[in-house]
C-alpha cells in the first residue's frame, strides 16, 4: 500500500476529535479533501438504493423513528413484501444505476420464521448481480451466519449518537446491544454498514463520540450513514430545532479524516439539502448516497433529480443508467404495486 497513505486508527481521544471539529471550514474541508483523494475517485459517488420490506408496527421506542408502533405518525404499516415484489423493485433500481439494494424491515430483530423469505430476496437480489444490504434489527449470531451464507453483502446497524446521549432516543435496546449486533456482523465474514444520526438534539460532543465509538471499533465500518434527523409529525422528535447545516458538513469532513477508507454516506435528510449543500458534503467526503423514491419512509430525492445534480458536478460521468431518467420513478413505483397478497406473502408485524 502506498506509503503515503494516511494510517488506519482506533484509538482516536475526544479532545482531539473536537480539534478538527474546531478547524476553520476551509482547513478541515482540504484536509478532508486531500484523505478522501489518497483512497477514492473524488469524482466517484456509490449509489444504493433502500426499500422498505416491512414497514411500521416496530416495537422498538427510537425517539426519531415514524416506524415505531409506540408514536401516532399516520404511518400505514405493512407486511413483509412479497419476495418476487422485492425481486422487480431490485432490477427497477438496477436500470436506474444502483449497484446496491438496501432492504430494511421495521423490526425489534427477525423472527426465525421471517428468514426463509428475507434469505430468498438476499438471493433473488444477488441473481441480478448487484450488492446486496439489509437492515432488519438486533441480530445474533446463528441468523448473522444464514444472511453471510446466503451472500448478503452488507449489514447495516447504526450506533445512532454517542453512548452518553442513547438514553435519551432509544430506551428498548441498548448501546452494547447494538455493538454486539455488529461483532456478529462482521464475525460472520459480512461488511458492516454503521452510522448515526445529527440533529436530534444532542451537543457536538455527542457527534463526536459517535464518530469516536464507530472509528474506535476494531474495525472501521465499511459504510457510515450520516443522516440528518427528518421531523416526522407524531414522533417525540418532531419538534426538534435545527441543525446548522455546516455542522453537519463538519461532521461528514470529519468522520471522512477519522475513518478514510470507508464510504461515508450521504443518508437521511438528503431531501432538505440544496444541491449546493449536497456539493460540499460531496467535498468533504461524502460518496455515497441512496436514490430511489423513498428513503425507507422519508422523501428522498427522486433518481432523476440525483441524475441531473451529478451532471452539474461531473460525478460518476461513467454511470450506466438502462433507462431513460423520466422513466426511472415509474418503474421504482411499479415495483411496489407488484405487491400482492399470495402464499408467500405473510404477516410480519410483530
Ligand atoms: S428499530 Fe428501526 S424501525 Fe424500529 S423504531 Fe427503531 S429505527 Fe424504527
Amino acid at each position: 500500500m502506498n506509503e503515503m497513505l494516511e494510517k488506519l486508527r482506533h484509538d482516536w481521544q475526544q479532545q482531539e476529535v473536537a480539534e478538527l471539529f474546531a478547524l476553520p471550514m476551509n482547513d478541515l474541508l482540504f484536509r478532508a479533501q486531500t484523505i478522501h483523494r489518497q483512497y477514492f475517485d473524488p469524482n466517484q459517488v456509490q449509489v444504493s438504493t433502500l426499500l422498505s420490506i416491512k414497514t411500521g408496527a416496530c416495537p422498538e421506542d427510537c425517539a426519531y423513528c415514524p416506524q415505531s408502533a409506540r408514536y401516532d405518525t399516520k404511518l400505514e404499516k405493512e407486511k413483509l413484501m412479497e419476495v418476487e415484489a422485492v425481486i422487480e423493485k431490485a432490477k427497477a433500481a438496477k436500470a436506474a444505476g444502483s449497484d446496491r439494494f438496501c432492504m430494511g424491515a421495521a423490526w425489534r430483530s427477525p423472527r426465525a420464521k421471517d428468514m426463509p423469505y428475507v434469505l430468498a430476496m438476499v438471493e433473488g437480489v444477488k441473481d441480478l448481480g448487484m450488492e446486496t444490504c439489509m437492515t432488519l434489527g438486533m441480530l445474533d449470531q446463528e441468523k448473522s451466519e444464514q444472511l453471510a451464507n446466503a451472500g448478503l453483502d452488507y449489514y447495516n446497524h447504526n450506533l445512532d449518537t454517542s453512548p452518553e446521549y442513547y438514553g435519551e432516543i432509544i430506551t428498548t435496546r441498548t448501546y452494547s446491544d447494538r455493538l454486539d449486533t455488529l461483532q456478529h456482523v462482521r464475525d460472520s465474514g459480512m461488511k458492516v454498514c454503521s452510522g448515526g444520526i445529527v440533529g436530534m438534539g444532542e451537543k457536538e460532543k455527542d457527534r463526536i463520540g459517535l464518530l469516536r465509538q464507530l472509528a474506535n471499533l476494531p474495525q472501521h465500518p465499511d459504510s457510515v450513514p450520516i443522516n440528518q434527523l427528518v421531523k416526522v409529525e407524531g414522533t417525540p422528535l418532531e419538534t426538534e430545532g435545527d441543525l446548522d447545516p455546516f455542522e453537519f458538513i463538519r461532521t461528514i469532513a470529519v468522520a471522512r479524516i477519522m475513518m478514510p477508507q470507508s464510504h461515508v454516506r450521504l443518508s437521511a435528510g438528503r431531501e432538505e439539502m440544496s444541491e449546493e449543500m449536497q456539493s460540499m458534503c460531496f467535498f468533504a467526503g461524502a460518496n455515497s448516497i441512496f436514490y430511489g423514491e423513498c428513503l425507507l419512509t422519508t422523501p428522498n430525492p427522486a433518481a432523476n433529480k440525483d441524475q441531473d445534480l451529478f451532471r452539474k458536478l461531473g460525478i460518476n460521468s461513467d454511470h450506466k443508467v438502462t433507462q431513460p431518467p423520466q422513466e426511472l420513478d415509474d418503474l421504482l413505483i411499479a415495483g411496489a404495486a407488484k405487491t400482492v397478497e399470495s402464499d408467500m406473502f405473510y404477516s410480519a408485524v410483530t
